[in-house]
């Protein structure tokens, strides 16, 4: 299949043809006609695969084929788990717009909040956005959504993870068009939380689900490493760096104070390596990003926050420092590696602290692991005996702890009753005018990252 066979606009067509793309891939293949014609959609594939185009395409021809339901409304809203992701994904939809009469805007959290209102009240058609501080605009009647046609959900186990329930059900309730569409999209889909909110929020939504999220990404290499403790890891990382070649290397570690402690020892060696650290503000993160996306540093380390959905096409190494707390993120945090067909090394320490993740990790790939070793730093570790009750840990199985500093996640049951009763506005035409309100709230509480 070509994208010629889709029947899209010649005007993205020629942005397809400008990104050099001439087929689809599998998850757009399937995800573009169904999105076109319609349908509410949940829809999976594995990281890399895609996705990103399979909803940007569809709600562009939507708003170039069909009249606003609304004249100040916006239309199409995209909904991300973090701010790097959102950006990702408003620079491959401005490739778009910019060549049409359409706006786009990015609302973010930890960016000036009085900024923000100003673009929103010049009534974009787009609005790419983080759910808390979209919800806060939301809540002060900064812009209204009964007029929006497309709401997609982007990764969102990852934004039912970080504690969003509330902001997301505030969202749909006040999306409240009888012709509203739903596209949700994850690399994990079969995460319970998801499905209950999928429930909720989608009309009779098609499923697609190309492969599972945890099939072998074929184009990634998988090497374990046993470790004594934290010593003998900086070791290992020690020697891997100075004995491989790699590109870019992204090291994954358990907390965010040894993202600062591993990256200055890293520096201390010579080592272009910078932190992505809770601690910093978001010009700093911003920044952070930036260089490393341009290929100013080497190495990046971080906690999982960097592990979802990141385009970054030069990691050629992902390196878990630690082990992923959820087998599940161990998938994400490797998907950063070996994106749009290029190779990728994926290496994991494994010490006696990690030894529960790395059985949950080994148990989803299916597989069991034949450790490597450097020469002369074998592990005097060999492993943990096997507990008596095995069982695969997922994020929804520890709701409450690992909701990050979400404020209210209400439990999703409950929400499930509002989005039934929620009413809807139907045909009617939305006719409102703004409410200026005062604009008192500097700065919202930044939720939008762990
Ligand atoms: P996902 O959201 O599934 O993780 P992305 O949408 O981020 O994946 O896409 C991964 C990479 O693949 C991006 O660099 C993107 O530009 C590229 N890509 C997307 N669609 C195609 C296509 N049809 N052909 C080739 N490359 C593509
Ligand atoms: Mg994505």
């Amino acid at each position: 299949m070509q994208f010629s066979d889709l029947g899209l606009e010649n005007s993205l067509m020629s942005t397809v043809e400008h990104l050099g793309f001439t087929e689809p891939t599998e998850i757009q293949q399937k995800a573009i006609p169904a999105a076109m014609s319609g349908h509410d959609l949940i829809a999976s594939s594995k990281t890399g695969s895609g996705k990103t185009l399979a909803f940007i395409l569809p709600a562009m021809q939507r708003l170039l084929k069909n009249r606003a339901l609304s004249k100040k409304d916006p239309r199409v809203l995209i909904l991300m788990p973090t701010r790097e992701l959102a950006k990702q994904v408003y620079s491959q939809l401005r490739m778009f717009t910019s060549a049409s009469q359409f706006k786009a805007v990015l609302i973010l959290g930890g960016e000036n909040f009085n900024d923000q209102v100003k673009t929103l009240e010049k009534d974009p058609h787009f609005i790419v956005a983080t759910p808390g501080r979209l919800a806060d605009h939301l809540s002060q009647g900064h812009f209204y959504l009964n007029g929006l046609e497309l709401l997609i959900l982007d990764e969102a186990d990852r934004m039912l993870d970080l504690g969003f329930a509330t902001q997301l059900t505030q969202i749909n309730n006040a999306a409240d068009h009888r012709k509203r569409q739903t596209l949700m999209f994850s690399a994990t889909l079969d995460h319970a939380q998801v499905n209950d909110f999928a429930l909720a929020l989608l009309k009779k939504p098609k499923r697609i689900a190309i492969g599972s999220a945890y099939t072998e990404h074929q184009d990634i290499t998988k090497r374990f490493y046993l470790s004594d403790n934290l010593t003998h890891k900086e070791a290992l990382l020690e020697h891997f760096l100075a004995n491989e070649t790699y590109q870019q290397v992204i090291i994954f570690t358990a907390t965010r104070s040894d993202t600062d402690r591993l990256a200055n020892i890293l520096i201390e060696k010579g080592i272009s390596a910078s932190a992505l650290s809770g601690e910093l503000n978001q010009g700093q993160r911003n920044q952070i990003m930036d260089s490393f996306c341009k290929g100013q540093n080497k190495v990046l380390v971080t906690t999982d926050l960097a592990s979802r959905g990141l385009d970054l096409l030069n990691v050629s190494h992902v390196i878990n420092f630690d082990m992923p707390k959820h087998a599940e993120e161990y998938v994400h945090r490797i998907g950063r590696t070996g994106r749009a067909g290029s190779k990728g090394d994926a290496i994991s320490f494994v010490g006696p602290k990690d030894w529960l993740s790395f059985k949950n990790v080994e148990g989803l790939l299916q597989q069991t692991t034949q450790f490597d070793f450097f020469n002369g730093l074998k592990a005097k570790f060999t492993g943990l005996k096997p507990k008596k009750t095995k069982k695969i840990k997922t994020s929804s199985d520890s709701k409450s702890k690992n909701q990050g500093k979400s404020k209210s996640a209400l439990p999703v049951k409950s929400n499930i009753k509002t989005f039934l009763l929620a009413k809807e506005v139907g045909d009617m035409p939305v006719l409102r005018k703004k409410k200026a309100l005062p604009v008192d709230k500097i700065e919202s509480s930044d939720l939008e990252e762990s």
